[in-house]
């Protein structure tokens, strides 16, 4: 039985292709031990989109894909070309295309928990015959981790403390790694910052006083709070 859909770079031909069987035997398996949801759309093969779910070094989690196709235009008469792609390239380019580009990625020492291999693999058998590679995987991503945090420790001083130079996968990069002792992991919802009208950094306004430029920012306040400041 084959898988009916449409040829999807050229929506104005709309024509509909019918994929050739796919090959049983194909399939190759992406493991994650990466604790974010990845779904990834390609939308030029079919299938085209892929989900893994968040996975840990404890319980990593498993994607078992098979092969996809694109097609290609001969002519206006003659039908679409199927061009099959392997499930190992489909595996590998969701690990590339997900990873690629991510912030202090290095799609080697440094790089999400993910990992592919020839085969339908249980977890099982990747907890057993591929221990070493969750172990490299788990060393990868510690890296990247930890560089995601030296990179949000930069950004916040040079914003003078903007939380919203802090990316969520900043914060989860500490979470992972369980720090905790960042300015940058405060709850921010619930001390909402405000810019100091001298310089222009976010300052507490639990306080009057910008601890960047020394402004007082809130005279009101520091009035009321019974400070002296010499001038
Ligand atoms: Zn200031």
């Amino acid at each position: 039985m084959g898988m009916v859909g449409e040829f999807p770079g050229l929506a104005s031909l709309r024509r509909r292709v019918v994929r050739a069987p796919v090959n049983p035997l194909d399939k190759s398996t992406v493991v994650s031990i990466y604790p974010r949801r990845i779904d990834e759309v390609k939308h030029t093969i079919q299938p085209g989109r892929f989900i893994v779910e968040p996975g840990s070094y404890d319980k990593p989690s498993i994607l078992v894909v098979g092969p996809s196709s694109w097609w290609r235009e001969i002519d206006e008469e003659q039908p679409l070309l199927e061009i099959p792609v392997s499930s190992i390239q489909i595996a590998e380019s969701i690990v590339r295309d997900y990873s690629n580009g991510l912030l202090a990625c290095n799609m080697g020492d440094s790089m999400p928990g993910l990992f592919f291999l020839p085969g339908a693999v249980s977890l099982e058998m990747i907890k057993k015959d591929f221990k070493s590679m969750l172990d490299a995987a788990l060393v990868k991503q510690r890296k990247w981790f930890a560089e995601l945090v030296r990179i949000g420790d930069i950004l916040w001083a040079r914003s003078n403390g903007n939380p919203w130079s802090i990316s969520e996968l900043t914060r989860l990069a500490a979470q992972e790694l369980n720090i905790k002792d960042k300015d940058w992991l405060k709850d921010f919802t619930t001390i909402e910052k405000v810019r100091c009208k001298a310089c222009g950094a976010m300052r507490d306004p639990n306080y009057p006083v910008c601890q960047v430029c020394k402004n007082i920012d809130d005279p009101e306040m520091a009035k009321k709070m019974n400070l002296s400041f010499a001038s």
